[in-house]
């Protein structure tokens, strides 16, 4: 169950972008020489000007207005499936992380955390070996799902899943406990679908890519030399079709309340029978574990039933397939050729593969995620970016704060445990303080598949060992080389990665409105998520628990249900609405994040006013840094995936429905009734 296929869940953790998104961001696409190794500023004063379309008026559409000439000239790269602001960034991490991996490749002196690095990257690129193998490093897998005779043979090896390749109809997670979040628990989630979503079983739209998917299975075991393969890819299209039909949607996994069921693992073989849980806990080093929080409650039993009545013969071909999807990459050409033409190409329209070393630095900067980590904040992040984004933080806490004493909605008690939680947020910026030790990984450079398999059996045993004890509160989530930033509830802790800690997110020689409008809004946008609509049901310490009056509740609903209103009727694609509930939590982050941003601009001005530059004034330009950083351009079938699977909203509704919230804007603009993003001031949306 290799990490980077998303099978870790990670729905309690508010991303800024999706982490499919994220992780695509380092399969960057431009020639090395091509990205200089250098941030590069944007425009005089840190906004690209010339990007404006100065023919379209901004009440009508204030995303082209901002980069209309930029948009029109954006061309995807022939080996992505979107491109854009987050993309560029990401790409420069990626040339950086080529530089420090290469240089730890090509040191013979390197020793520790570096030589495993280098050791990692040049079993990744010695495509040689990995021809030479051929199939024989997954055969002891494959042995064993051949021995798997008994469903509970087969529910260990789901278990042992975690330790390697291999999959899973339930996906064990050691998380922080929602009612107690200074310890852990085991979290059991669905899983077992190998399509982005179960819209993609169930809705007519994504027929073309489920028969798809049945061919890619077919190959795929027929080079495994599997017997009927044609058979069994029916066979298991099917069976995934009824895990489909029981599994939660992503809008019901989002219930923070409704997914908290915790209950002794006997309790949970009585709820849901059929499935041997005692060898599925062993199977994944488990085995000592009594008491387990299920997310998707209703849909176990169903799940478990399935389990139950599928000849083995499929579950066995199941796994096989499985295995061989995850481990595509680090096999034979012929193996990763078939894997990128139904995953990239088939499912989101990625026209080329990525050059191999874009797909080792991923790999390597996955697995060895803090290791390369380290050696990219050395050599990249300057120190002063943590000061000052520490004081970027505080004005913007100041601002919430202020929001929050003045928000009409909210009676004096709520407001009082409102702020009492602001005041328990911790903040990260750029690198963890204590970093993961990798010493106990043993990495061997003609090993591809065996150092693939150790380093993620290497971070399961991490989590399984920390169990019972405190939970690490200085651990992250994401690496510093990611372009990205998240809120994690449990620990009430805004994350900040050094790699979006540059232009055109954060600029200390840029104008301050251009700060302020793009990482002061990330950083507000973050805030936010305590504060959303689920994000809002945990207390300052991380804890699960109502600290709301109902008043006040039904007062934050009744706000968030305008802006659903307005989400839903957003069209993203011809005929494709914004699926308004999936998106609230982002949008309500999208929403504050913007408002207190502005609010902490204007408290940085110190009762001066703004200059106006280039004939901008300061709240126009704050705005326009705001949609900069989210310019983007997608192929459709990757918009439909995000559309169904992705809790953000479409990038270009992220400044569009925002903005015509936001009082501010109307007045920096001038955009009056008739104007066709017009909102009267009774239908905007007053959440923070
Ligand atoms: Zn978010």
């Amino acid at each position: 169950m290799v990490r980077h296929l998303d099978f870790r869940n990670r729905s309690m953790k508010r991303l800024l972008m999706c982490a499919a998104a994220a992780s695509a961001a380092l399969w960057a696409s431009t020639a090395i020489g091509a990205a200089a190794d250098e941030a590069a500023r944007y425009g005089a004063w840190g906004f690209d000007a010339s990007a404006m379309d100065a023919a379209v008026s901004p009440g009508d559409d204030f995303y082209r207005y901002a980069q209309g000439k930029a948009l029109d000239t954006l061309k995807i790269p022939a080996d992505r499936s979107s491109y854009g602001s987050f993309d560029v960034l990401a790409e420069l991490s990626d040339v950086r992380g080529r530089a420090v991996i290469e240089k730890a490749a090509a040191d013979a002196n390197a020793s520790g955390e570096e030589a495993k690095v280098g050791a990692f990257y040049r079993a990744f690129m010695d495509e040689k070996t990995v021809e030479r193998l051929d199939m024989a490093p997954m055969s002891r897998e494959l042995a064993a799902v051949k021995a798997a005779r008994t469903r509970s043979a087969i529910a260990r090896l789901m278990g042992r899943a975690n330790l390697g390749f291999g999959s899973t109809f339930f996906a064990p997670g050691i998380e922080e406990d929602a009612k107690d979040p200074d310890h852990y628990a085991v979290h059991l989630f669905q899983a077992g679908l190998g399509l982005p979503d179960r819209d993609y079983y169930l809705k007519p739209d994504f027929a073309a890519k489920k028969a798809l998917y049945q061919s890619y299975i077919a190959q795929m075991l027929t080079m495994m030399k599997w017997p009927d393969p044609k058979g069994q890819a029916s066979a298991i299209v099917a069976l995934e079709s009824q895990i489909a039909d029981a599994s939660w949607d992503k809008v019901a996994r989002r219930q923070a309340d409704k997914t908290y069921n915790p209950m002794s693992l006997d309790d949970l073989a009585k709820a849901a029978p059929g499935f041997d849980w005692r060898s599925f806990m062993a199977g994944a080093e488990l085995g000592g574990v009594d008491r387990v929080v299920v997310n998707e409650n209703t849909a176990f039993p169903k799940i478990a039933a399935i389990f139950a009545k599928t000849p083995i013969r499929t579950l066995q071909a199941w796994l096989t397939f499985n295995i061989a999807d995850q481990a595509a990459p680090y096999l034979p050409q012929r193996f990763v050729e078939a894997r990128f033409t139904f995953r990239n190409k088939g499912l989101y329209g990625q026209q080329q593969i990525r050059p191999r070393w874009k797909r080792g630095v991923l790999i390597v900067g996955d697995q060895l995620g803090e290791a390369v980590g380290k050696l990219y904040v050395a050599a990249y992040f300057p120190p002063e970016s943590k000061a000052k984004m520490e004081a970027l933080v505080q004005g913007l806490r100041d601002a919430m704060a202020a929001r929050i004493q003045k928000v009409s909605w909210m009676s004096p008690e709520t407001k009082a445990k409102a702020l009492e939680k602001l005041s328990k947020f911790r903040v990260k910026i750029g690198y963890p303080d204590k970093w993961r030790d990798y010493s106990a990984l043993r990495i061997t450079a003609g090993d591809l598949y065996g150092d693939v398999e150790r380093s993620t059996a290497f971070d399961w045993e991490r989590q399984v060992k920390r169990l019972g004890g405190p939970v690490d509160k200085t651990e992250w989530d994401l690496t510093p080389q990611t372009v990205n930033a998240y809120y994690n509830p449990l620990g009430n802790e805004i994350v900040f990665p050094a790699a979006i800690l540059q232009p055109p997110f954060f600029d200390p020689s840029a104008d301050m409105a251009v700060n302020y409008g793009a990482i002061g809004a990330v950083i507000g946008h973050e805030t936010t998520h305590g504060f959303d609509d689920q994000g809002r049901k945990y207390d300052g310490t991380g804890r699960l628990a109502d600290w709301w009056t109902a008043d006040d509740a039904a007062s934050f609903q009744a706000e968030a249900k305008k802006l659903g209103v307005l989400y839903s009727a957003f069209e993203a694609l011809p005929g494709q609405h914004v699926n308004g509930d999936l998106t609230m939590g982002e949008n309500i982050a999208d929403l504050g994040g913007m408002l207190m941003a502005l609010d902490a601009y204007h408290a940085s001005l110190g009762g001066k006013p703004a200059p106006v530059i280039d004939g901008l004034t300061g709240d126009q330009r704050f705005f326009l840094a705001f949609a900069q950083i989210y310019r983007s351009k997608r192929r459709e079938d990757y918009s439909k995936m995000l559309l169904v699977a992705d809790p953000h909203s479409p990038d270009n509704a992220r400044v569009d429905v925002v903005t015509r919230n936001v009082d501010a804007w109307y007045d920096a603009f001038d955009v009056k009734p008739g104007a066709k993003a017009y909102l009267p001031p009774e239908q905007r949306a007053r959440i923070w």
